[in-house]
């Protein structure tokens, strides 16, 4: 692609079939927002709904909440609207805790499903949860180890000893994506489980979690599906794995009965049985408006829209900022990749902060990496052109040498 002029990316926005949900989102003015990857942006009717649920529903019926406004049946409610997204079942996912522990319960329900394996095989670089978590799995399940294989080695190393292999689809620094149907094929061929990191992915790419035969999945809810900070997170266990599998965190609320108040623990049956404590019922409410801002959309439309963004961005960081010596990180096949381009800079953060203070808002990943997220509900193809000619210029005035922008933040 050549670099197009304005009038051609207006006509491409005029031409998206998903330029009116832009509308579902509060961004400030002047602002090109490119981490919705980090952070959802704001649903326009996320406020409401978190008021209601405060003021009409806690502040109201308190208690009887539970029953009356459905608060019980929201981990499985919103399961159920996550699961067209990345291709699953209504009675396959379920709305949890963090993706982090999530990691943790179906890491080992599935080392303690197959008990003669004894490797939990993943990639090094993998997100560095995914692989904490692994490394305390195997901690805490007597002869069990992890190991770490390149993503491109992967589907020769899995063997007769592996019991669970655990990848992020979309990688989080690189926006490379894995082959799941081949990679999930290759994992049953030697017997083992497959747990997809669905972080980057759900409402960013599609997923076909069905389709690929795929066993098990985690993922974010304040990323792509906009459920706001720290939104509960989902998982995914294929109906086949459901009565076979049991949580290791055995709390109330995946009992199968849990006001008969007894003393022995019993699993619920289906995903009911991956919940543990208490849900959080104003999280799970903006998430909720989060879920709301997929309404009458595809996933193959997001995707469309997505390599759409990837291919602009891509062209821009060639073809106007040649000079910056931008080494592209992400895949340039874009059946490769997902919704985000990684660039790798020297001064990856200094150039991510100046941008910032020019209104273009991504982020920076250690050690040299500049991430620009593209969220297909709300960016848009002019916002990539402008972002591209803010980043040539801050790149051509050499912007980001400014000292204010070298002061590293807690959080990057
Ligand atoms: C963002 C992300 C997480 C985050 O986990 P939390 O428990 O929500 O902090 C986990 N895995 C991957 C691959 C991610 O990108």
């Amino acid at each position: 692609m050549n670099w197009p002029d304005l009038a051609t990316v207006q006509a491409m926005d005029m031409a998206d079939p998903l330029r009116a949900c832009r509308a579902r989102f509060t961004l400030p003015e002047g602002l090109i927002y490119l981490d919705g990857n980090s952070l959802g942006a704001l649903p326009r009717d996320a406020p409401a709904r978190v008021a209601a649920a405060v003021e009409e529903q806690w502040g109201s019926d308190l208690i009887a909440s539970w029953n009356k406004h459905g608060w019980i049946e929201a981990p499985a409610r919103l399961g159920a609207r996550i699961a067209p997204l990345i291709g699953a079942g209504e009675d396959e996912v379920i709305v949890a805790d963090s993706t982090s522990a999530n990691l943790f319960k179906l890491i080992t329900a599935a080392c303690l499903a197959q008990p003669g394996r004894t490797t939990i095989l993943t990639e090094p670089g993998n997100f560095p949860t995914d692989l904490y978590i692994a490394q305390g799995v195997a901690e805490v399940l007597p002869g069990r180890r992890v190991r770490t294989v390149p993503a491109g080695e992967m589907a020769a190393a899995i063997d007769g000893n592996t019991a669970v292999v655990v990848l992020t689809h979309v990688h989080y620094k690189t926006g490379a994506k894995l082959d799941m149907a081949s990679l999930t094929a290759a994992a049953h061929a030697a017997g083992a489980l497959i747990l997809w990191d669905l972080s980057h992915s759900a409402g960013g790419v599609e997923v076909d979690l069905g389709g690929c035969d795929a066993d098990l999945a985690v993922g974010c809810g304040y990323k792509y599906l906009n459920g706001g900070p720290g939104a509960p997170a989902f998982l995914y266990v294929a109906r086949r794995w459901q009565e076979r599998l049991r949580s290791p965190l055995t709390g109330w609320m995946g009992h199968k009965t849990p006001f008969d108040f007894g003393d022995d623990y019993a699993p619920a049956e289906g995903m009911k049985r991956f919940l543990c404590g208490t849900p959080p019922i104003l999280g799970m409410a903006a998430l909720d408006a989060g879920l709301d801002s997929f309404a009458g959309v595809t996933m193959a439309e997001v995707t469309a829209k997505s390599r759409s963004l990837s291919e602009l961005l891509i062209a821009g960081i060639e073809q106007r900022c040649g000079e910056a010596r931008f080494t592209l990180v992400t895949p340039r096949d874009p059946a490769a990749r997902g919704s985000h381009v990684s660039v790798a800079h020297e001064h990856a953060w200094e150039i991510c902060q100046a941008l910032i203070a020019h209104g273009v808002v991504g982020d920076f990943r250690a050690p040299n990496v500049l991430r620009l997220g593209l969220t297909p509900l709300y960016t848009s193809h002019e916002d990539v052109w402008r972002a591209v000619e803010i980043i040539a210029a801050v790149m051509e005035a050499g912007a980001w040498r400014d000292p204010a922008y070298a002061a590293r933040a807690a959080v990057t």
